[in-house]
């Protein structure tokens, strides 16, 4: 596999074009090129700055393969990658704006015993530009520009741990904010962890003052590590540490993502229980109803259950909403599309 130029920094893409004894005004034509989702063959320049860069670099790295689009506007990508591997995104349409679930690794090897995703393993983490690469793809598809964007809002909740991809996941979070580029506020990104500690205080000191999310799904550690074996490593007291000090150093609450998930934590007195575990901390608690995976025999909440669990956690003083599950007539819960195309 060649390299992927939508890695790169302007500085870095500055420092390319140099060494190809090209004008330096020729490196804002290309970075400005790459983050309107143009490929390397389209950039605006001279044809040997292209040829010359298309030696190096992969043209397209990041192809939309198919689009499906679901009744409540939800659309769910099907990407392809350089080397063939298959990602899937998602982009969904608020009042607020259209926020794009971007993956961060071809599978995941988390292991969570209601999640798509992880069916197959980790094939291989994504890099800085295949991350950001999604979100260029989508923007230009959808008619945004640079000035008009029609990606606003970005989760890394796709496939894959993005702390399990740290490095990569951290380049595209400064490439993807940075000014002159697509430029989306760090206040606009979340990123949700299944909770890997270490990485989580590493990141709290990397100055990016994003939506930290953590999956939590369960109260106790002995309950987590029934649907999460990464319980096993980590204890929940010690996320919460982690996300006291991230809140520490960035001054933004953090948020639990937490699916209910029927005959295993949805009942009031799991209500209660993790009222008491967050009451008091900057918080929010974002409940979801499972989406039936049908490769794992767990089953969400019904409706009723659930605003039940959501008017509890209300009642005793806990910041929380329900999400609406979207676009579930096309797959929409994670890793369920790419599992169709690869099984
Ligand atoms: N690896 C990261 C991010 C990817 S998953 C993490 O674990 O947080 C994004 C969210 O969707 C996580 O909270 C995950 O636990 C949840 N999730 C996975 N499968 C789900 C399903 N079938 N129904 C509801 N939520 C699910």
């Amino acid at each position: 596999m060649k390299g992927v130029l939508q890695d790169k920094s302007f500085e870095e893409i500055a420092e390319l074009v140099e060494a190809a004894g090209e004008k330096s005004f020729r490196a804002k034509q290309v970075f400005e090129g790459l983050m309107q989702g143009k490929k390397v063959s389209e950039l605006p320049v001279p044809p040997a700055l292209r040829s010359g860069l298309l030696d190096n670099y992969e043209d397209e790295p990041v192809r939309i393969r198919e689009t499906f689009v679901s009744k409540d506007g939800t659309k769910k990508f099907l990407f392809q990658l350089a080397d063939g591997n298959l990602i899937e995104g998602v982009l969904m349409k608020y009042k607020y704006g259209n926020t794009q679930c971007v993956s961060t690794q071809v599978g995941c090897r988390m292991g969570c015993k209601f999640c798509a995703s992880t069916l197959g393993g980790r094939v291989r983490d994504l890099t800085a530009g295949e991350i950001l690469g999604q979100i260029l793809a989508v923007n230009r598809a959808e008619g945004g520009n640079l000035k008009e964007r029609a990606v606003t809002n970005v989760v890394l909740m796709g496939s894959g741990e993005p702390f399990d991809n740290y490095q990569n996941v951290v380049k595209f979070l400064r490439n993807v904010t940075a000014a002159g580029g697509i430029c989306i506020s760090a206040r606009n990104i979340s990123l949700s962890t299944c909770g890997l500690v270490p990485e989580m205080r590493r990141f709290a000191e990397e100055g990016i003052p994003l939506n930290l999310t953590v999956s939590l799904h369960a109260v106790t550690d002995e309950e987590r590590a029934r649907t999460m074996p990464i319980a096993n490593r980590y204890k929940i007291a010690d996320i919460l540490d982690a996300c006291a000090y991230y809140f520490e150093k960035t001054g933004r609450r953090y948020i639990f993502e937490y699916s209910l998930i029927e005959g295993e934590n949805a009942d009031f007195a799991h209500a209660a229980a993790l009222a008491d575990l967050l009451k008091g901390r900057p918080c929010h608690v974002n409940l979801i109803r499972l989406n039936e995976v049908k490769e794992r025999n767990l089953s969400g909440t019904s409706e009723e259950a659930a605003q039940e669990f959501l008017a509890e956690l209300t009642r005793r003083g806990i910041s929380a909403t329900l999400r609406r599950s979207m676009g579930s007539d096309i797959g929409g819960a994670c890793g369920q599309l790419r599992a169709r195309y690869i099984s």
